[in-house]
């Protein structure tokens, strides 16, 4: 076989490779055994020197044509075969953008907090600012500065959670400590008194802690909203007409509300608020178990004795005060049985608020 029958045979058997290259490093393989170092036409062209002067200008430029021809045959296949693998890659990782999305459910505030705002909101068109304090309380601001006498049962140990004192104090009760878990919000309206000159009108909502078993219309923890206003010539009549605004402002315009003679330490006179009932409209059901009226809130005339502990002048100022349960304000507007649904972090009904 002459070497140019055998260039042409290479040539043939390459081309055949070349179109056989499944993928590109297949194609690859069959470049470097044809025309790499020790590939196959490589070997034939160092052959070229054994030939004659008269034999190598035409097997010189068969050997080039040929090379030539897989060069460009390799090319081809290269770009034939990159452009299919960019095919089935794009295949594979193709998006589908016609399926639905996955939805995620959004945080939303909890029922008490949204209260708790929406009668902050109310306030504060009235022109009450929020107060805030500490929910771990001395027992001075919770029950001494707030007219409680020493004997009084909120004070006892069954009632109110004490925290072990670290402060070596005396201790206000007997054996117990002088730290506590705050049962009210008003020791944030003592030190607002402290610290601020009337006029004041203030909001102190946040937690407060009795040593209550949860029940349907108890929690051991629970948001007060309590509010002080003291001024200049401030009235019983200015009590009501404010509660009266605000009750109509929560539970709707129809709503009456009436007060009753009550006792709390901290006010005198003192009175309980109840709201006309919303679901017999005040004729009386079961809700209301008869009466046609909801008990809502606790409130009277700040004692003058109260503004004796933080230096007031009662023979200038007067004030009143009030609070509510945030839970059971929630509650009777949404129709909750049980308050402990607060507190449970059950989705099936926090949803449906
Ligand atoms: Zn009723």
């Amino acid at each position: 076989m002459s070497i140019i029958d055998e260039l042409q045979s290479l040539q043939a058997e390459a081309a055949a490779a070349i179109a056989d290259a499944a993928d590109l490093a297949a194609l690859d393989a069959t470049r470097v055994a044809y025309l790499g170092k020790k590939g196959s036409l490589t070997a034939v062209l160092r052959g070229l020197g054994a030939l004659s002067p008269e034999e190598r200008p035409a097997v010189g430029k068969v050997s080039n044509e040929v090379r030539q021809a897989l060069e460009s045959a390799l090319e081809s296949r290269q770009a034939d075969l990159a452009a299919r693998a960019l095919e089935s890659r794009l295949t594979a990782e193709a998006v589908d953008v016609t399926l639905p999305g996955r939805r995620r459910a959004p945080g939303t505030s909890h029922l008490i907090t949204r209260t708790v705002d929406e009668i902050v909101e109310i306030f504060a068109g009235l022109g009450y600012k929020v107060a805030e304090g500490p929910d771990v309380e001395l027992d001075y601001y919770n029950f001494t500065a707030l007219n409680t006498p020493p004997d009084h049962p909120a004070r006892t140990p069954s009632d109110t959670f004490y925290v072990r004192d670290l402060t070596g104090e005396p201790t206000a009760v007997a054996g117990e400590s002088d730290v506590l878990l705050r049962t009210q919000t008003s020791p944030v309206q003592v030190r607002t008194m402290e610290n601020t000159k009337p006029p004041i009108y203030i909001l102190s909502p946040g937690k407060v802690y009795r040593r209550d078993i949860a029940d349907p219309s108890h929690l051991p923890q629970f948001t007060q909203i309590e509010g002080l206003v003291i001024d200049e010539g401030i009235t019983f009549g200015d009590l009501k007409g404010t509660l009266e605004h605000v009750c109509r402002a929560i539970f709707g315009s129809d709503r009456r509300v009436r007060l009753r003679p009550h006792f709390f330490p901290f006010t005198e006179p003192s009175a309980e608020v109840d709201v006309s009932c919303g679901v017999c409209a005040g004729k009386g059901c079961r809700f209301c178990k008869g009466s046609g009226w909801i008990e809502i809130l606790g409130c009277g005339m700040v004692d003058p004795n109260v503004f004796g502990y933080v230096g007031i002048d009662p023979e200038r100022y007067s004030g009143f005060a009030f609070g509510m349960g945030a839970e059971r304000i929630a509650a009777l507007k949404y129709d909750i049985p049980d308050l402990r649904h607060f507190i449970e972090s059950d989705m099936r009904f926090l949803r449906q608020f």
